[in-house]
């Protein structure tokens, strides 16, 4: 026969063990939810009596308890139900702030008394029986003066009881998980404040950086209408006319910027509503190219598309920023003139839209980070192109919000091609457009 003494030697080297399995599967690097899951899983399979359970966590803004791990019940299930202060087990024991055993079906079923009929729906169906919980121990998960919800361990099985020193047991490992949710919100704060701080940083970096970008071609169209402007000097009529030209391309140049600035504002607040219209893109890209020959003599617009083009679904004014932007860079980072050639190519699922130029190129290592917001090769920025390394990005938020992919390819010193395709059919709509340009 098994003495006393020797029963409660198994009994905390069993508890023990139970402890360090739990505490151990408190360390793992996991996120929040499966830490809890996982650590919940190790309680009930170290814990003899208890089959089923749940760790109810407070949420503030809900005003209700939720569940955060679930054993034995459907979690998904489980998590539509919203326990009230004071409600069922969960509300007690919280209210209380210790440990309870309800050792018998008709404790549990009083302390569940008050579970609302809804609640009570929820709680069956997570379970996949109508059956209560025969007996049930439930701990406050408490850190310091943090209160954050319970840990709830039941068992279906009425010959099941749960013996007096589980309380203490239950609470340590209460404690355990109100240490990691602890460590892990903590660590959510930190970051959040991290995050921020960076994001005040990147603003003002931003702003200086635009405020400068701007001050360039304002300093050319200053400098221009002030020379216009002196009494003294009799300019030609030649001389006039080019100043106003490099008057009106500083101006065309800061509109660009504005708009960029306030294309991104709109895509950041996702204000990208798309109007969807029946497109013919090969208008539009003449449109741009005469947009070119009337801004640049150096600059030879070709626009090549087949006549077999099909009309396509998309929004107008978008893809013209689309274009816009593309052309811009391309005039702008070809400072000694060229071909641009913007060409269609129709494919069975989409179209394929390429801008090429016979500009500076962008170094290979530079190709990924083109499409991140501000970014701009640092060499081309020394070739005082103004630019707010928005254009790219922009475009790419357009065309990925239509459905379609945008990409690079370079090579330094020989040109750049811009390729962006556009699904044929509208996303969500099954009809083929059947136009033709
Ligand atoms: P921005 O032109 O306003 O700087 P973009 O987002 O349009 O911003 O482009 C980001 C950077 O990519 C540019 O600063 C430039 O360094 C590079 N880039 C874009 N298009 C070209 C091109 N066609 N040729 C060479 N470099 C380019």
């Amino acid at each position: 026969m098994v003495s006393p003494i020797n029963r409660i030697r198994a009994h905390v080297s069993d508890e023990l063990a139970a402890l360090t399995e739990v505490a151990k599967t408190l360390t793992a690097p996991a996120e929040l939810p499966e830490l809890l899951d996982a650590v919940l899983k190790t309680i009930i399979r170290v814990l003899e009596q208890a089959d089923i359970g749940a760790i109810m966590l407070w949420d503030q803004s809900e005003g209700a308890f939720l569940a955060a791990a679930a054993a034995g019940y459907n979690l998904e299930i489980l998590q539509e139900s919203r326990l009230h202060a004071g409600e069922s087990i969960t509300g007690k024991v919280f209210d209380e702030g210790r440990a309870r055993l309800f050792n018998s079906a008709e404790e549990v079923a009083l302390a569940m008394e008050n579970l609302r009929p809804f609640n009570r729906r929820i709680v069956a169906r997570a379970l996949g029986s109508e059956a209560l919980p025969q007996a049930s121990v439930a701990a406050p998960i408490i850190a310091g003066e943090q209160k954050f919800g319970v840990l709830v361990l039941e068992t279906l099985d009425s010959h099941k009881q749960f013996p007096p020193e589980t309380l203490a047991f239950v609470q340590t490992l209460a404690d355990l998980i109100a240490l990691a949710i602890d460590r892990a919100r903590s660590e959510a704060r930190a970051k959040a404040a991290r995050e921020a701080r960076q994001a005040d940083r990147m603003r003002a970096e931003v702003m200086a950086a635009l405020s400068h970008e701007l001050r360039m071609p304002l300093a050319t169209i200053k400098g221009y209408a002030t020379a216009l402007l002196m009494d003294e000097v009799q300019w030609s009529d030649e001389k006039r006319r080019e100043f106003l030209r490099q008057i009106e391309e500083a101006c065309n140049d800061m509109e660009g910027m504005i708009q960029d600035i306030l294309d991104t504002t709109l895509i950041e607040v996702n204000q990208l509503r798309l109007e969807y219209q029946p497109l013919r893109l090969v208008h539009i890209a003449r449109e741009i190219a005469s947009e070119v020959r009337r801004r640049s003599d150096r600059h030879r617009p070709v626009v090549d598309f087949p006549s077999t083009f099909p009309i396509i679904e998309a929004d107008p004014r978008w893809i013209r920023q689309v274009f816009r932007n593309i052309v811009d860079n391309a005039i702008k980072y070809s400072p000694n003139g060229g071909l641009i050639v913007i060409r269609g190519e129709a494919r069975p699922a989409d179209v394929v839209i390429s801008v090429s130029d016979q500009g500076v190129g962008i170094p290979p290592e530079n190709l990924i980070t083109l499409f991140e917001k501000y970014f701009r090769v640092r060499a081309t920025s020394t070739l005082h192109v103004p630019g707010t390394g928005l254009g790219l990005p922009i475009a790419r938020a357009i065309i990925e919000a239509h459905g379609g992919r945008i990409w690079v390819k370079s090579k330094v010193g020989e040109g750049t091609t811009v390729y962006f395709t556009l699904p044929r059919q509208r996303p969500g709509n099954g009809k083929e457009q059947d136009g033709q340009v």
